[in-house]
């Protein structure tokens, strides 16, 4: 049966269920229609209860767009979450979920692309932002990437061990991860600081392009993205080559 995913529900089937995090989960589906999509997209995720209530909200994609039979989400349980909390806490393998998409143009970043880009997560805003990394992985064409990554603590830097791989097999690939509440548990590692990311700290990890980046990719909380936005701008990125992804407040 032919459906147009974007605007209409489809049933997905949750394989497996997995801590990545003490507070991310990363759930894996199966699309019970082949659904292309775009490194950087999202689904709407709809749950409904026995008596009709409905709770919708929007989840990006972490995997890569080679495979547009599953995706896998990053959820982060947020206090008093309505469906966060039934993610973390009922969802099993075998559960069926309604999800609809994928949806989203402008944040999104194919392969293609080989200007310097920096790439600046905040917490699990990491998850668009990998889903961009894996793709461009399994590509004989990288283009010189930074990735700023803000977390809390060491605990909550999400797929850590696979973006170190990842920036070890690639040279164009440079991470930074800001360590936001605690010291680096690993302090001679170059690619850890505690300290918020700010202006300086992105004037100098934009050294490590060579040349001002072509376009930035900012996804986190909103006023994460805000704050880094206008750095952005006062470094000289126009407008229209900054790109942001805002999760909630
Ligand atoms: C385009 C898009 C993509 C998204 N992708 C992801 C993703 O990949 N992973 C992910 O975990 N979330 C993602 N989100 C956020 C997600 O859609 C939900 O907003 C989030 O899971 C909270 O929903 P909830 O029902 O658990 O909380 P709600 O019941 O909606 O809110 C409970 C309380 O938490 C506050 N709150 C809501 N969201 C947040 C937040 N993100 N941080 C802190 N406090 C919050 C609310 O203001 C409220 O006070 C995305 C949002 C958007 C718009």
């Amino acid at each position: 049966m032919n459906i147009d995913p974007v605007r209409e529900w489809q049933i997905a089937t949750v394989t497996s269920v997995n801590d990545e995090s003490p507070r991310v989960k990363l759930f894996k589906l199966d699309l019970a229609n082949e659904t292309k999509f775009r490194a950087g997209q999202y689904f709407d995720i709809r749950l409904t209860a026995p008596d009709g209530y409905q709770a919708q909200r929007s989840y990006s994609v972490t995997s890569s767009p080679e495979d547009s039979n599953s995706i896998e989400l990053a959820i982060e349980l947020i206090a008093d979450g309505e469906v966060s909390a039934y993610f973390h806490e009922i969802v099993k393998p075998d559960d069926q979920i309604e999800l609809r998409g994928p949806i989203g143009g402008h944040f999104t970043l194919s392969p293609n692309f080989t200007k310097p880009v920096l790439l600046v997560a905040g917490g699990s805003g990491i998850a668009p932002i990998i889903s961009m990394l894996r793709h461009r992985r399994s590509s004989t064409r990288i283009a010189p990437t930074v990735l700023m990554f803000s977390v809390r603590t060491e605990a909550d830097a999400l797929f850590a061990q696979e973006l170190e791989d990842m920036a070890q097999e690639n040279p164009n690939l440079h991470i930074i991860i800001a360590l936001t509440r605690s010291e680096s548990e690993t302090p001679d590692s170059k690619q850890r600081e505690t300290r918020r990311i700010d202006r300086s700290m992105i004037d100098s990890a934009i050294t490590k392009l060579a040349e001002q980046p072509a376009r930035a990719y900012v996804c986190g909380g909103t006023d994460f993205v805000e704050s880094i936005g206008n750095h952005l701008l006062d470094i000289g990125l126009a407008y229209h080559d900054i790109r942001t992804e805002r999760f909630g407040p």
